[in-house]
């Protein structure tokens, strides 16, 4: 008998066994679904990335004789309803048998359960046949522990996968080579280009824009630069290897106005809708090490599995040990709305408009800009989670939920309490300045602790320290924030107050 199998948008792996062989008895199912553009306000890259990337995948699989049946953001025989539309495929192709592989987001496998529950025909799941671990395996392995450390899930995932290891020990001797990942960039080694594709994607936006998809910031239609089939992912790859992967440790935190990507790989589209696997990268990745040690340290390399093998995997086991509750944890009681900035990265915090104003234009920021001068900003000025997590889910090419979620909820908001984090991820001016060049060319002062133009990070900092110290009474890590907050006068304590409360009604007042 026939079947019909479906394939969501972020599930594009072309080396999934499903395709091992063309059966003339199996019918794809992929549809463009307004559900998945619309449950937050998009970044139009974003829509566009996924569309693009959705067609690709199905012309590439029709050339090799799969069947497909592709409905279009815009096609008038779209009913834009799941269910709906997978009951009419199953009819239409007299399907005996319904097939889909597992989501990774909790709201897509609780509808997709309930889906093939009200099916008349046999229904099956199946692994994505992606990620190093099963949805469970991490919440396996911290059963009946307190702390889920990122690192000793990282220690497991290099010994279980053999990667970068000899007889359980670490190649080179050390773990973590994170002491060694902090350099700032002032201008040398030069940064290659990166690797653009410089797509004309006209045709497609307007059929985005007629079908009616809410959307926000920029795209330039003729240029897209963002890769969306196999062999632009690999070339990303290739790239990586041969021209970044050298400096990538050691500038992995730093931040500069001229450079937007500096060393980072602008791969997380890429894996996060599985066009390229992690174990793909990490493999290529380890290969080019191999053959190239005498130029390639090995730190680089370290700093670089680090973020697949261990945060992206970890990130993916803490969503499914934690959800659904994770999504409304809200333990430092944040309530601030939002500022306007966000939406236009107008605001003379020059760290905050540079990382905002990017993020904007390119639907792209990296790591540390996220956390330690968006996600910090926000934490520090005790803004809304539900409202951050939106912002984020919204405007970066790579933000689906599992991986969003966890990271600015969990690891930058500290709103799950400390699950992912050990303490929050906040600090003055001192570190922004310390690893980027924002602050030199600033309307504020990152050296002032008050009067006029005083950095508004400096002032925010002490007083998100005072305003949640209940929260940090029994946590060691802040023993030492605390007891300097401790120190401070009574006057101070004033200012910082009242300079707190004027900066988060609006920072750009003085
Ligand atoms: P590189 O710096 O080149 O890193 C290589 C790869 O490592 C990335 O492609 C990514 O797959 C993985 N990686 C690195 N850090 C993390 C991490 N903390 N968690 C999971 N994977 C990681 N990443 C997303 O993919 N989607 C998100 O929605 C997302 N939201 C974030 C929100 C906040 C507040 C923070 C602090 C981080 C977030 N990250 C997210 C993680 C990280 O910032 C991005 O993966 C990275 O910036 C993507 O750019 P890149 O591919 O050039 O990364
Ligand atoms: Fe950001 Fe303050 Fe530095 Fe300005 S001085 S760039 S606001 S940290």
């Amino acid at each position: 008998g026939a079947t019909l199998r479906l394939i969501l948008g972020d599930q594009l792996n072309q080396k999934h066994s499903w395709f091992d062989s063309v059966d003339d008895n199996v019918t794809y199912l992929m549809a463009e679904m307004r559900q998945e553009t619309d449950y937050v306000k998009h970044h139009i890259q974003k829509v566009t990335a996924f569309f693009f990337a959705m067609r690709t995948f199905k012309e590439e699989l029709s050339e090799k004789g799969h069947q497909f049946i592709y409905l279009k953001i815009g096609d008038p025989n779209n009913p834009q309803d799941l269910a709906k539309i997978i009951e009419t495929y199953c009819d239409a192709t007299d399907a005996v048998r319904f097939e889909y592989q597992l989501p990774d987001e909790y709201r897509l496998d609780a509808q997709l359960k309930q889906i093939a529950k009200s099916l008349k025909i046999d229904t099956h799941a199946v692994d994505t046949e992606h990620f190093y671990t099963s949805r469970y395996e991490l919440k396996n392995f911290f059963s009946g522990k307190k702390q889920l450390l990122m690192e000793s899930f990282y220690r497991m995932m290099r010994k279980k996968h053999g990667i970068m290891v000899e007889n359980g020990q670490p190649d080179g001797g050390k773990w973590n080579y994170d002491q060694s990942n902090r350099k700032k960039w002032k201008g040398t080694p030069e940064i290659p280009h990166e690797r653009g594709f410089r797509k004309d994607v006209t045709d497609l936006l307007k059929e985005i824009e007629e079908s009616g998809v809410k959307n926000f910031g920029e795209i330039d239609p003729e240029k897209f630069n963002w890769p969306v089939s196999r062999s632009d992912c690999l070339s990303v790859l290739n790239y990586f290897c041969k021209e970044l992967l050298v400096h990538f440790g050691d500038y992995q935190d730093a931040m500069h106005t001229e450079e937007k990507y500096l060393f980072h790989s602008r791969l997380s589209f890429a894996m996060n809708a599985k066009i390229i696997s992690p174990k793909e990268v990490i493999d290529k990745v380890l290969e080019h090490f191999h053959e190239n040690k005498e130029v390639i340290d090995i730190s680089q390399v370290e700093g670089f599995v680090r973020q697949i093998l261990g945060w992206r995997e970890y990130m993916r086991g803490i969503y499914w040990k934690e959800m659904p509750g994770y999504a409304q944890l809200n333990k430092l009681e944040n309530h601030n709305p939002l500022p306007d900035f966000f939406w236009t990265g107008n605001t003379k915090m020059n760290c905050l408009k540079h990382a905002i104003g990017q993020s904007l234009s390119d639907a792209y920021a990296h790591h540390i800009q996220r956390l330690m001068v968006i996600g910090n900003f926000a934490l520090l000025a005790q803004l809304n989670p539900d409202e951050v997590d939106q912002w984020y889910l919204g405007v970066y090419i790579d933000a689906i939920e599992w991986v969003e979620i966890t990271n600015t909820r969990g690891m930058s908001q500290f709103a799950d309490g400390g699950i992912v984090a050990t303490k929050p991820y906040v600090s003055s001016a001192n570190y922004i300045n310390k690893m980027s060049d924002y602050c030199g060319s600033c309307h504020y002062k990152h050296t002032q602790k008050e009067g006029e133009n005083v950095c508004p990070f400096n002032v925010l900092y002490w007083n998100f320290l005072d305003a949640k110290k209940a929260h940090f009474k029994d946590n060691q890590r802040m023993n030492m924030m605390m007891s300097l907050l401790e120190k401070k006068s009574a006057s101070e304590m004033d200012y910082i107050r009242k300079k707190s409360a004027e900066i988060i009604e609006n920072p750009d007042t003085f």
